[in-house]
């Protein structure tokens, strides 16, 4: 179903075998959105999930190619889709299948190494991943789809017991030796033992000899469910497995030490700087290749003159790229076949000035849309030369997901776009807080027996996962917006001048409650690079995603990193970028003259109920809070009421220019 076309015959091939897959999705094809869109755009759009936008803009030059490269994912979070409504991100997992199917066997004919890796947090953030119960069923077989050589686990994998299960009994035992978790354990339920999900290292030889020894890494994440343990990275360099791996008197060429885990040293989750001078302490010189995530952004970190990291951003928007060459007899005992590979640009740069070491690397951040993906796959026929068939299944498979999912069903017309952090959090107009997420829970959120009750709402915004775009605002979106099932809770009757001082508190409380935001169920996920273009990505876009070709330079990451500011592939304007609050507030049933309550119905979310009670000080006990609305209405169910509220105007004919 919803076959990819290899030229206009097998494209209109293709238009009818899409007419089936376009039944799951609603009673009405207009009030579908995305892959189910209308027949017609198959023969625009005739790969990536339909009707998301193309690329207008390319990467800026060729890789460099050297003698072992990697490419990277990390914090996918369910976006197998794709960014239906974003044009520098509209690939889908097919897309990326085809892609990495490619480039193995580009390396493969230049006689170099390519490594696949992944760094978790699968979860989290898109309805093919959400919309299951639990989370992961339906996308983690389509995941699983990317032949990688090395994957671990992210703290999204062990916040809800039934998934840790999900990955320690199913995935584990597909992924074998490549899923690498050297400090997490997950309860074996048939033992009762806990015990490491993955291994805790792996040792390989690649398939042009260098020998690698891998360890994956969690930071020292706290917030888990009773299912697993993790243990801190001071203890794990401790652990005789440890020492042993660094004893081995097997020859290592390389050590990969990755992990869902930021690279930035100065970054306080950050753990990777324990375990570098672990390996260090035993082995000086060898390079030590990093790959990191959990904090959404493009960073390249130097930690040494053969160690240097890469974390590459989030949400399949971006696929990092490292290539590292300088391995020979004398340095490491590596008898590759080449020094470098032919015919291609090769790596050049230290680690740093000045560096002692032989080793040269390069990195790259590519944009995830398909246009990236054929350049760089060097495809002589473009277009209609990159599809392998398994791709183009994937892709298939992703379509009929979203169809039994109904992630396409349309709730309204969203008649604008409102961003997370591209303009001030007072900004009506066009942050996503005072602009939706205030309104939409000062609405629907309600106890109806306490309707004439004057209320507060508080919340993280950590909850409220990414940017709402202006269009059709539909059942995938809600979880895209507001992914987490956090209960509403509340305390009756609290004064209001107790009850309207704990925003403050919560936000301005001591520094160690910034710490904890990487414990909690909505880790920081804080992004230093802004994702998103705003307004003028809309001028070359026509209407349901049909991209008109032209080259323009579009809004998108503009990243620093201690190489400076040339890694990103694709070059973008920069994104204004507005720091936010942790917590929100939002004020409903309010006296009309604009006078104060006496008292309030305090309601937040469970996930920060601790918070609030302390806030709150003495006389405020667990046993006062209550669920709101009922002890399952949760922040997954406020949108979808919102939109069917506010957003009904050309909700059947509904533009996204
Ligand atoms: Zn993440
Ligand atoms: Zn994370």
């Amino acid at each position: 179903m919803l076959l990819r076309s290899r030229g206009v015959v097998a494209g209109l091939a293709a238009a009818a075998a899409f007419v089936t897959g376009v039944v799951g999705c609603g009673q009405h094809q207009d009030s579908c959105y995305g892959p189910t869109n209308k027949v017609e755009h198959v023969r625009h759009v005739k790969r990536m999930q339909p009707g998301a936008p193309g690329a207008a803009y390319g990467p800026k030059g060729p890789l460099e190619w050297g003698q072992v490269n990697f490419l990277h994912t990390t914090d996918t979070h369910g976006w197998l889709e794709g960014h239906l409504k974003e044009q520098n991100y509209g690939a889908d997992w097919g897309d990326f299948v085809s892609f990495s199917r490619r480039m193995k066997h580009t390396a493969r004919s230049m006689g170099v190494d390519l490594l696949l890796v992944d760094t978790g947090d699968l979860h989290d953030g898109n309805g093919v991943s959400d919309a299951t119960t639990p989370d992961g069923t339906k996308s983690m077989p389509i995941f699983s789809e990317i032949d990688y050589d090395l994957l671990t686990i992210g703290n999204h994998e062990l916040y809800v017991t039934e998934v840790a299960y999900q990955m320690f009994n199913e995935y584990a035992r597909k992924w074998g030796d490549r899923y690498v978790t050297s400090n997490v354990k997950v309860l074996n339920q048939t033992t009762g033992q806990y015990e490491y999900v993955g291994a805790t290292h792996r040792y390989f030889t690649t398939a042009k000899g260098l020998r690698i020894m891998a360890f994956g890494v969690l930071f020292d994440f706290t917030g888990n469910s009773n299912a697993s343990q993790v243990l801190k990275a001071k203890d794990m360099v401790k652990e005789s497995w440890f020492a042993d791996a660094l004893a081995s008197k097997q020859p290592v060429d390389m050590f990969v030490l990755f992990g869902h885990n930021p690279v930035r040293q100065t970054d306080r989750a950050s753990t990777f700087q324990t375990v570098v001078d672990a390996i260090r302490r035993a082995h000086a010189k060898t390079p030590v290749q990093i790959f990191g995530g959990h904090s959404h952004i493009r960073d390249f970190s130097v930690y040494d003159d053969a160690s240097v990291a890469i974390e590459s951003g989030r949400y399949c928007e971006t696929l990092g790229w490292v290539s590292v060459s300088g391995f020979d007899a004398s340095n490491s005992g590596f008898r590759g076949v080449v020094p470098n590979p032919r015919g291609v640009r090769n790596p050049s740069r230290p680690a740093r000035p000045g560096s002692r070491s032989p080793f040269v690397y390069s990195r790259r951040y590519l944009d995830w849309n398909r246009k990236t993906f054929i350049y760089h796959s060097r495809v002589g026929g473009g277009e209609g030369e990159f599809d392998y068939h398994s791709g183009e299944r994937v892709t298939g498979d992703i379509g009929k997901v979203r169809d039994e999912l109904r992630l396409g069903d349309v709730y309204g017309c969203a008649p604008q776009d409102w961003c997370i952090s591209c303009a001030p959090f007072t900004d009506k107009k066009k942050n996503i807080f005072p602009g939706v997420i205030f309104p939409a829970v000062s609405a629907v959120v309600l106890n109806k027996t306490r309707a004439d009750r004057s209320r507060m709402i508080l919340g993280n915004t950590g909850a409220i996962r990414f940017d709402l775009h202006k269009g059709p605002f539909t059942y995938d979106d809600n979880f895209i917006v507001a992914p987490f099932r956090d209960v509403f809770l509340y305390i009756p009757d609290v004064p209001f001048d107790k009850a309207s001082k704990v925003i403050d508190q919560l936000n301005k409380g001591p520094v160690s409650k910034r710490r904890d935001l990487v414990s909690m169920p909505v880790p920081e996920d804080e992004c230093t690079n802004p994702t998103l273009g705003y307004m003028s990505r809309r001028d070359i876009r026509e209407e349901r995603g049909v991209v008109r070709r032209q080259e323009a330079v579009v809004p998108g990451y503009v990243t620093k990193d201690d190489w400076g500011t040339d890694g990103d592939d694709t070059e973008h304007s920069e994104i204004p970028n507005y720091t936010i609050p942790p917590y929100w507030e939002a004020r409903a049933s309010f006296p009309k003259d604009g006078s104060n309550p006496d008292k309030v119905d305090l309601i937040f979310f469970d996930f920060i109920k601790t918070k609030v009670l302390n806030d709150l000080g003495a006389g405020y006990t667990d046993d006062m809070v209550q669920c709101y609305v009922n002890c399952s209405f949760s922040s997954q169910d406020f949108m979808l009421p919102y939109a069917k509220l506010a957003w009904q105007e050309n909700k059947d004919n509904c533009p996204v220019v």
